[in-house]
Protein backbone atom coordinates (compact mmCIF):
# COMPACT_ATOMS: atom_id res chain seq x y z
CA UNK A 1 0.00 0.00 0.00
CA UNK A 2 1.29 3.55 -0.78
CA UNK A 3 0.17 6.30 1.30
CA UNK A 4 0.83 9.96 -0.09
CA UNK A 5 0.69 12.53 2.85
CA UNK A 6 0.14 16.42 1.38
CA UNK A 7 2.02 19.04 3.88
CA UNK A 8 4.18 18.30 7.06
CA UNK A 9 2.21 20.35 9.68
CA UNK A 10 1.59 19.01 13.29
CA UNK A 11 -1.26 17.04 10.81
CA UNK A 12 0.64 16.09 8.07
CA UNK A 13 4.04 15.41 10.10
CA UNK A 14 2.23 13.53 12.61
CA UNK A 15 -0.31 11.78 10.31
CA UNK A 16 2.84 9.79 8.39
CA UNK A 17 4.44 9.22 11.74
CA UNK A 18 1.00 7.57 12.80
CA UNK A 19 0.55 5.82 9.13
CA UNK A 20 4.67 4.43 9.87
CA UNK A 21 3.91 3.05 13.35
CA UNK A 22 0.37 1.69 12.08
CA UNK A 23 2.08 -0.36 9.02
CA UNK A 24 5.53 -1.05 8.95
CA UNK A 25 5.07 -1.97 5.15
CA UNK A 26 3.36 0.71 4.15
CA UNK A 27 5.17 2.90 1.53
CA UNK A 28 4.73 6.14 3.34
CA UNK A 29 5.86 9.54 1.00
CA UNK A 30 5.47 12.93 2.48
CA UNK A 31 5.42 16.36 0.97
CA UNK A 32 6.48 19.84 2.32
CA UNK A 33 5.96 22.79 0.49
CA UNK A 34 8.57 24.25 3.14
CA UNK A 35 11.62 22.50 3.11
CA UNK A 36 11.92 22.22 7.10
CA UNK A 37 10.28 18.92 8.22
CA UNK A 38 7.88 19.10 10.98
CA UNK A 39 8.11 22.52 13.37
CA UNK A 40 5.74 24.30 16.03
CA UNK A 41 4.44 26.74 14.28
CA UNK A 42 3.02 28.00 17.72
CA UNK A 43 6.20 29.05 18.54
CA UNK A 44 6.74 31.30 15.54
CA UNK A 45 6.47 34.25 17.91
CA UNK A 46 9.38 32.96 20.26
CA UNK A 47 11.52 33.38 16.59
CA UNK A 48 10.33 36.68 16.43
CA UNK A 49 11.56 37.38 20.26
CA UNK A 50 15.12 35.83 19.09
CA UNK A 51 14.83 32.07 19.61
CA UNK A 52 17.25 30.30 16.83
CA UNK A 53 14.65 28.74 14.16
CA UNK A 54 16.46 25.42 14.42
CA UNK A 55 15.17 24.83 17.74
CA UNK A 56 11.63 24.94 16.92
CA UNK A 57 11.67 22.08 14.30
CA UNK A 58 10.75 19.13 16.06
CA UNK A 59 11.20 16.46 13.21
CA UNK A 60 13.65 17.41 10.54
CA UNK A 61 13.54 15.46 7.24
CA UNK A 62 16.42 13.32 7.82
CA UNK A 63 13.86 11.91 10.77
CA UNK A 64 11.46 10.97 8.45
CA UNK A 65 13.78 9.33 5.99
CA UNK A 66 14.97 7.24 9.09
CA UNK A 67 11.70 5.98 9.90
CA UNK A 68 11.54 5.22 5.54
CA UNK A 69 8.88 8.01 5.08
CA UNK A 70 10.34 9.51 1.52
CA UNK A 71 10.55 13.25 2.32
CA UNK A 72 10.01 15.49 -0.36
CA UNK A 73 10.59 19.29 -0.08
CA UNK A 74 8.26 19.77 -3.02
CA UNK A 75 4.75 22.06 -3.20
CA UNK A 76 2.28 19.63 -4.74
CA UNK A 77 0.23 21.64 -7.50
CA UNK A 78 -2.65 19.57 -8.34
CA UNK A 79 -4.61 16.06 -7.10
CA UNK A 80 -6.06 14.09 -9.61
CA UNK A 81 -8.76 12.10 -7.05
CA UNK A 82 -10.02 10.24 -10.31
CA UNK A 83 -6.55 8.77 -11.26
CA UNK A 84 -5.30 8.90 -7.65
CA UNK A 85 -2.26 11.00 -8.34
CA UNK A 86 -1.05 14.22 -7.05
CA UNK A 87 1.61 16.22 -9.35
CA UNK A 88 4.68 17.98 -7.76
CA UNK A 89 8.26 18.19 -9.73
CA UNK A 90 6.62 14.77 -11.27
CA UNK A 91 3.27 12.82 -10.77
CA UNK A 92 3.17 10.38 -8.08
CA UNK A 93 0.95 7.28 -7.82
CA UNK A 94 -0.96 6.89 -4.20
CA UNK A 95 -3.42 4.23 -3.00
CA UNK A 96 -4.37 5.89 0.30
CA UNK A 97 -4.23 10.39 0.25
CA UNK A 98 -4.00 12.15 3.02
CA UNK A 99 -4.14 16.13 2.83
CA UNK A 100 -3.08 18.29 4.95
CA UNK A 101 -2.17 21.42 3.90
CA UNK A 102 -3.00 23.77 6.46
CA UNK A 103 -4.18 27.52 5.86
CA UNK A 104 -3.05 30.51 4.88
CA UNK A 105 -3.16 34.13 6.15
CA UNK A 106 -6.92 35.84 5.38
CA UNK A 107 -6.36 39.61 4.31
CA UNK A 108 -9.70 41.40 4.20
CA UNK A 109 -8.44 44.46 2.64
CA UNK A 110 -5.83 45.85 0.24
CA UNK A 111 -2.33 45.44 1.76
CA UNK A 112 1.70 45.58 -0.05
CA UNK A 113 4.55 45.49 1.66
CA UNK A 114 3.54 43.94 4.67
CA UNK A 115 4.09 40.63 6.60
CA UNK A 116 2.35 37.88 7.90
CA UNK A 117 3.02 35.11 10.17
CA UNK A 118 2.51 31.70 9.50
CA UNK A 119 5.41 29.87 8.53
CA UNK A 120 8.81 29.89 9.45
CA UNK A 121 9.94 31.95 6.42
CA UNK A 122 7.57 34.62 7.42
CA UNK A 123 9.22 34.48 10.85
CA UNK A 124 12.42 34.88 9.13
CA UNK A 125 11.54 37.68 6.55
CA UNK A 126 10.45 39.46 10.14
CA UNK A 127 13.38 38.84 11.79
CA UNK A 128 15.76 40.50 9.07
CA UNK A 129 13.06 43.70 8.78
CA UNK A 130 13.39 44.46 12.22
CA UNK A 131 16.52 44.83 12.15
CA UNK A 132 16.44 47.83 10.48
CA UNK A 133 13.09 49.02 11.88
CA UNK A 134 12.00 50.41 14.92
CA UNK A 135 8.29 50.88 14.78
CA UNK A 136 5.59 48.35 13.80
CA UNK A 137 1.84 48.28 12.81
CA UNK A 138 -0.06 44.87 14.22
CA UNK A 139 -3.17 44.95 12.65
CA UNK A 140 -5.35 42.36 14.42
CA UNK A 141 -5.80 41.46 18.21
CA UNK A 142 -5.89 38.15 17.94
CA UNK A 143 -3.96 35.10 19.54
CA UNK A 144 -1.12 35.66 16.64
CA UNK A 145 -1.05 39.49 16.38
CA UNK A 146 -0.77 39.37 20.29
CA UNK A 147 1.79 37.00 20.39
CA UNK A 148 3.59 38.73 17.64
CA UNK A 149 2.98 41.96 19.13
CA UNK A 150 4.13 40.89 22.30
CA UNK A 151 7.44 39.25 20.86
CA UNK A 152 8.11 42.51 18.87
CA UNK A 153 8.09 44.92 22.80
CA UNK A 154 10.77 42.51 23.65
CA UNK A 155 12.54 43.23 21.07
CA UNK A 156 12.24 46.88 21.58
CA UNK A 157 10.51 47.45 19.16
CA UNK A 158 7.68 50.57 19.58
CA UNK A 159 4.69 48.27 18.52
CA UNK A 160 0.68 49.72 17.81
CA UNK A 161 -2.19 47.39 17.27
CA UNK A 162 -5.21 48.16 15.34
CA UNK A 163 -8.50 46.08 15.72
CA UNK A 164 -11.46 46.16 14.47
CA UNK A 165 -13.51 44.97 17.63
CA UNK A 166 -13.90 47.05 20.56
CA UNK A 167 -11.64 44.72 22.84
CA UNK A 168 -9.06 42.07 22.49
CA UNK A 169 -9.41 38.38 21.50
CA UNK A 170 -12.62 38.86 19.87
CA UNK A 171 -13.19 35.48 18.60
CA UNK A 172 -12.39 33.97 22.18
CA UNK A 173 -13.76 36.23 24.74
CA UNK A 174 -17.01 38.48 25.73
CA UNK A 175 -16.05 41.95 26.35
CA UNK A 176 -16.28 41.69 30.03
CA UNK A 177 -12.99 38.75 29.68
CA UNK A 178 -11.54 40.76 27.13
CA UNK A 179 -11.55 44.04 29.47
CA UNK A 180 -9.67 41.95 31.99
CA UNK A 181 -7.10 40.08 30.09
CA UNK A 182 -6.74 43.63 28.79
CA UNK A 183 -5.24 45.11 32.08
CA UNK A 184 -2.61 42.35 31.92
CA UNK A 185 -1.06 43.33 28.96
CA UNK A 186 1.04 46.81 28.46
CA UNK A 187 0.70 47.60 24.77
CA UNK A 188 -0.98 50.15 23.07
CA UNK A 189 -4.23 49.11 21.38
CA UNK A 190 -5.99 51.18 19.11
CA UNK A 191 -10.05 49.65 18.85
CA UNK A 192 -12.92 50.02 16.29
CA UNK A 193 -10.26 50.61 14.24
CA UNK A 194 -11.29 49.33 10.48
CA UNK A 195 -8.83 49.02 8.39
CA UNK A 196 -9.26 49.76 4.40
CA UNK A 197 -5.96 49.85 3.12
CA UNK A 198 -2.20 49.74 3.38
CA UNK A 199 0.33 50.78 1.49
CA UNK A 200 4.40 52.29 1.47
CA UNK A 201 4.06 51.30 5.50
CA UNK A 202 0.75 53.85 6.17
CA UNK A 203 -2.20 51.87 7.51
CA UNK A 204 -5.57 53.61 6.11
CA UNK A 205 -8.34 53.30 9.10
CA UNK A 206 -10.31 56.39 8.76
CA UNK A 207 -7.09 58.13 10.53
CA UNK A 208 -3.45 57.28 8.76
CA UNK A 209 -1.12 55.45 10.82
CA UNK A 210 2.75 54.74 9.92
CA UNK A 211 5.38 52.78 10.93
CA UNK A 212 8.59 51.58 9.90
CA UNK A 213 6.86 48.08 9.16
CA UNK A 214 3.46 46.60 8.85
CA UNK A 215 2.27 43.27 10.04
CA UNK A 216 -1.46 41.51 9.18
CA UNK A 217 -2.31 39.16 11.64
CA UNK A 218 -6.46 39.37 10.55
CA UNK A 219 -7.09 35.09 10.49
CA UNK A 220 -6.85 32.24 7.85
CA UNK A 221 -8.31 30.67 5.49
CA UNK A 222 -8.07 26.68 4.57
CA UNK A 223 -5.35 26.41 1.92
CA UNK A 224 -6.12 23.34 -0.52
CA UNK A 225 -4.60 22.59 -3.74
CA UNK A 226 -7.69 22.69 -5.44
CA UNK A 227 -9.39 24.95 -3.19
CA UNK A 228 -12.07 25.18 -0.81
CA UNK A 229 -11.95 23.34 2.39
CA UNK A 230 -12.15 19.55 2.99
CA UNK A 231 -15.37 18.13 4.78
CA UNK A 232 -14.22 15.06 7.05
CA UNK A 233 -16.22 12.93 9.59
CA UNK A 234 -14.77 11.89 12.77
CA UNK A 235 -12.04 9.40 11.29
CA UNK A 236 -10.81 12.47 9.13
CA UNK A 237 -12.35 10.61 5.91
CA UNK A 238 -13.47 12.86 3.04
CA UNK A 239 -14.36 10.46 0.05
CA UNK A 240 -13.09 6.95 -1.07
CA UNK A 241 -9.12 6.90 -0.58
CA UNK A 242 -9.10 10.27 0.56
CA UNK A 243 -8.14 11.49 4.40
CA UNK A 244 -7.70 15.34 5.61
CA UNK A 245 -6.49 16.71 8.62
CA UNK A 246 -6.27 20.32 10.41
CA UNK A 247 -6.55 23.50 9.60
CA UNK A 248 -7.54 22.22 5.67
CA UNK A 249 -10.67 20.87 6.89
CA UNK A 250 -13.96 21.54 8.31
CA UNK A 251 -15.60 19.29 11.23
CA UNK A 252 -18.73 18.97 12.80
CA UNK A 253 -18.78 20.40 16.35
CA UNK A 254 -20.68 19.54 19.50
CA UNK A 255 -24.01 20.68 18.57
CA UNK A 256 -23.57 19.38 14.94
CA UNK A 257 -22.39 22.66 12.94
CA UNK A 258 -19.67 23.06 11.09
CA UNK A 259 -16.39 24.90 12.08
CA UNK A 260 -12.80 25.08 10.98
CA UNK A 261 -10.89 24.91 14.28
CA UNK A 262 -7.34 26.46 13.68
CA UNK A 263 -5.54 24.87 16.60
CA UNK A 264 -2.05 22.89 16.66
CA UNK A 265 -3.72 20.54 19.52
CA UNK A 266 -6.48 19.68 17.02
CA UNK A 267 -4.46 19.11 14.15
CA UNK A 268 -2.13 16.93 15.57
CA UNK A 269 -5.16 14.72 16.91
CA UNK A 270 -6.66 14.74 13.38
CA UNK A 271 -3.17 13.93 12.25
CA UNK A 272 -2.60 10.92 14.30
CA UNK A 273 -6.46 9.54 13.32
CA UNK A 274 -5.88 10.12 9.54
CA UNK A 275 -2.39 8.53 9.79
CA UNK A 276 -3.69 5.80 11.10
CA UNK A 277 -7.23 5.25 9.34
CA UNK A 278 -5.29 5.52 6.25
CA UNK A 279 -2.83 2.46 7.08
CA UNK A 280 -5.98 0.56 7.88
CA UNK A 281 -6.85 0.89 11.05
CA UNK A 282 -9.48 2.36 12.84
CA UNK A 283 -9.68 5.50 14.85
CA UNK A 284 -11.98 8.05 16.19
CA UNK A 285 -11.67 11.71 16.76
CA UNK A 286 -14.57 11.06 19.16
CA UNK A 287 -14.12 13.61 21.50
CA UNK A 288 -13.41 16.18 18.84
CA UNK A 289 -17.05 15.39 17.59
CA UNK A 290 -20.61 14.86 18.34
CA UNK A 291 -20.40 11.27 17.63
CA UNK A 292 -20.39 8.98 21.00
CA UNK A 293 -18.42 5.41 21.63
CA UNK A 294 -20.75 3.09 21.92
CA UNK A 295 -19.08 0.52 24.43
CA UNK A 296 -16.35 0.58 27.13
CA UNK A 297 -14.35 -1.60 24.85
CA UNK A 298 -15.03 1.24 21.96
CA UNK A 299 -14.15 3.64 24.09
CA UNK A 300 -10.47 2.45 25.32
CA UNK A 301 -10.19 1.95 21.17
CA UNK A 302 -10.68 6.08 20.79
CA UNK A 303 -8.67 6.50 23.65
CA UNK A 304 -5.70 5.04 22.94
CA UNK A 305 -5.77 3.81 19.25
CA UNK A 306 -4.51 0.12 18.72
CA UNK A 307 -2.08 -1.95 19.94
CA UNK A 308 -0.06 -1.04 16.76
CA UNK A 309 0.17 2.46 18.46
CA UNK A 310 1.94 1.26 21.18
C1 LIG B 1 1.97 32.30 15.15
C2 LIG B 1 1.07 31.14 15.44
C3 LIG B 1 0.85 30.75 16.75
C4 LIG B 1 0.02 29.68 17.03
N1 LIG B 1 -0.17 29.31 18.32
C5 LIG B 1 -0.94 28.23 18.60
C6 LIG B 1 -1.10 27.78 19.94
O1 LIG B 1 -0.55 28.36 20.87
N2 LIG B 1 -1.87 26.68 20.15
C7 LIG B 1 -2.48 26.01 19.13
O2 LIG B 1 -3.16 24.99 19.37
N3 LIG B 1 -2.36 26.43 17.86
C8 LIG B 1 -1.61 27.52 17.57
N4 LIG B 1 -1.47 27.94 16.28
C9 LIG B 1 -2.22 27.24 15.21
C10 LIG B 1 -1.45 26.01 14.73
O3 LIG B 1 -0.14 26.36 14.41
C11 LIG B 1 -2.16 25.42 13.52
O4 LIG B 1 -3.48 25.09 13.89
C12 LIG B 1 -1.44 24.18 13.02
O5 LIG B 1 -0.17 24.52 12.56
C13 LIG B 1 -2.24 23.52 11.91
O6 LIG B 1 -1.54 22.43 11.47
P1 LIG B 1 -1.74 21.91 9.97
O7 LIG B 1 -0.78 20.76 9.82
O8 LIG B 1 -3.16 21.71 9.68
O9 LIG B 1 -1.29 23.14 9.05
P2 LIG B 1 0.13 23.82 8.90
O10 LIG B 1 0.88 23.79 10.18
O11 LIG B 1 -0.12 25.13 8.23
O12 LIG B 1 0.90 22.86 7.90
C14 LIG B 1 0.53 22.71 6.58
C15 LIG B 1 1.79 22.46 5.80
O13 LIG B 1 1.45 22.06 4.49
C16 LIG B 1 2.34 22.67 3.59
N5 LIG B 1 1.67 22.74 2.30
C17 LIG B 1 0.57 23.48 2.00
N6 LIG B 1 0.22 23.27 0.71
C18 LIG B 1 1.12 22.39 0.21
C19 LIG B 1 1.30 21.81 -1.06
N7 LIG B 1 0.45 22.08 -2.06
N8 LIG B 1 2.35 20.97 -1.25
C20 LIG B 1 3.20 20.68 -0.23
N9 LIG B 1 3.07 21.21 1.00
C21 LIG B 1 2.04 22.06 1.22
C22 LIG B 1 2.60 24.03 4.18
O14 LIG B 1 3.80 24.56 3.70
C23 LIG B 1 2.66 23.71 5.66
O15 LIG B 1 3.96 23.40 6.06
C24 LIG B 1 -0.63 29.00 15.97
C25 LIG B 1 -0.41 29.40 14.64
C26 LIG B 1 0.44 30.46 14.38
C27 LIG B 1 0.66 30.85 12.95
Amino acid sequence: MKIVIVGCGAAGGTAAQFARKTSRDAEIVLYDGEGYGQYAKCALPFVLAGMRWEDIVEFPPAWFERQRITYKNETVTSIDVKRNTVTGKEEEHYDVLIIATGAMPACPFEAEDVFFLRRLDDALALREAMERAQSVIVIGAGLVGLEAAEALMHEGMEVTVLEYMPHILPAMFDRDMAEYAMKQIDMEVVFNCKVEKVAHNTVYAGEKYRADMVMVATGNVPHVPDGGVMSVDARCHAHDNVYAAGDCTKIKDFFGRDITVGLGTIAARQGRVAGINAAGETMHCCHLYSQRPQSCAELRWHRWGSSAMK
